[in-house]
């Protein structure tokens, strides 16, 4: 069995959703692969997002969408290092995330997008345009024939895997839910090492979690389990839902691009802001500069050249940033309310 298209998208999250949706916009023919039941799925997220990643929905979706989402508005986010506080206010948001990114699929099913759920690619043949892939339900093989591939496919991306020989450089972290106790997210910050735990509220519940950056760290799960307790005892919370785990980019090795017809989007390319573990602006704001450079407009990796190099400085500068953002906090921090 074969497919043709013009876009194949590996991964049918937020980003790979957003890109369909945008290129079916422009006339493109898309097709998908999703690994999981693209219906079910269920993607492991605190859904703390800013008015950027506000705006960057309502730009691609449009208003009506973001007001149909599932979302809690708040306007401070405690951030603690060492006994000592800062407050970052503004317009945050608590997006169950379930519901945002089954509206990204359904726009781009109705958008007449294609997609093949339970499915994803075994090998890339970037010269002749051509993807082996497996429907894993179906115990099928069949071969995709594109002009150019999207790896979509979040932070363990096999695409990148595939082209680049290499697995992508990961964190993890872990979360539950909790009750609601409090209108103010907490961003914790780990003295003793490079990660954060936080409670972030989204109305009718919240969730505690905590990501964890020792890279090469075999425990990395248990380590990660272990800070969470800790945080929910200093917090006096109970976690009610089960504990998840989930990789997220590191935000060291951010790849937009490998050579003229692969293209990374999201969590797949790296994109990651590492002090807060927030990506949905990120999956958003790619998807959006990819559709528009492969319309003709901006080359991708010059419209996203000004984000990737904040986050691979970030990435890079991690301890320091901590040892800063400490100092920040005593020389002029804005007392707790
Ligand atoms: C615990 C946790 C908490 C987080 N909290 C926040 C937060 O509060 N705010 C924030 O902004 N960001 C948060 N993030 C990060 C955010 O979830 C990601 O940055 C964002 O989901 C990236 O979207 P994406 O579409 O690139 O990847 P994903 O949402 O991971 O989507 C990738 C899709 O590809 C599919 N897939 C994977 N492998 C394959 C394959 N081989 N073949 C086919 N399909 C495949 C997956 O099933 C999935 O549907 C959090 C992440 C974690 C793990």
């Amino acid at each position: 069995m074969e497919y043709k298209c013009e876009y194949l998208i590996v991964g049918g999250g937020l980003a790979g959703c957003s890109l369909g949706y945008l290129l079916r916009k422009s006339g493109a023919d898309v097709l998908i692969l999703e690994r999981l039941d693209a219906k079910k799925k269920d993607k492991l997220c605190a859904g703390l997002t800013g008015t950027a990643g506000q705006k960057e929905f309502i730009s691609i979706f449009g208003e009506p969408a973001w007001n149909s989402l599932d979302f809690f508005s708040y306007s401070v986010l405690r951030e603690q290092l060492g006994g000592k506080e800062i407050c970052r206010t503004g317009k945050l948001f608590g997006i169950n995330r379930k519901v945002m990114d089954d509206a990204a699929l359904q726009c781009y099913l109705d958008s007449g997008g294609r997609l093949i759920d339970h499915a994803t690619v075994r090998t890339i043949d970037t010269d002749e345009g051509k993807a082996r892939c497996i429907n894993f339900q179906k115990k099928q093989e069949f071969d995709v024939y594109f002009s150019k591939i999207i790896g979509a496919d979040g932070a363990r991306s096999t695409v990148r895997r595939l082209l680049t020989g290499k697995v992508p450089d990961c964190a993890f972290a872990v979360e539950s839910d909790v009750p609601f106790c409090g209108d103010k997210g907490i961003l914790s910050y780990l003295s003793h090492s490079i990660g954060y735990c936080w409670y972030l509220p989204r109305g009718k519940d919240a969730t505690v979690g905590c990501g964890y950056y020792h890279y090469d760290n075999k425990n990395i799960a248990s380590i990660c389990i272990e800070e969470m307790k800790d945080f929910c005892l200093q917090m006096g919370i109970t976690p009610t839902g089960k504990v998840r785990g989930a990789f997220l980019p590191s935000g060291l090795d951010v790849l937009l691009r490998f050579g003229s017809s692969a293209y990374f989007v999201g969590d797949a390319a790296g994109l990651i802001k590492n002090t807060s573990g927030e990506g949905i602006v990120y999956a958003l704001l790619s998807a959006r500069l990819l559709a528009e450079a492969l319309s003709g407009g901006t080359p991708y990796e010059e419209a996203m050249a000004p984000y990737t190099e904040a986050i691979i400085k970030k990435a890079k500068d991690a301890k320091k940033i901590q040892f800063l953002k400490c100092f920040k906090i005593l020389a002029k921090g804005t007392p707790a309310r």
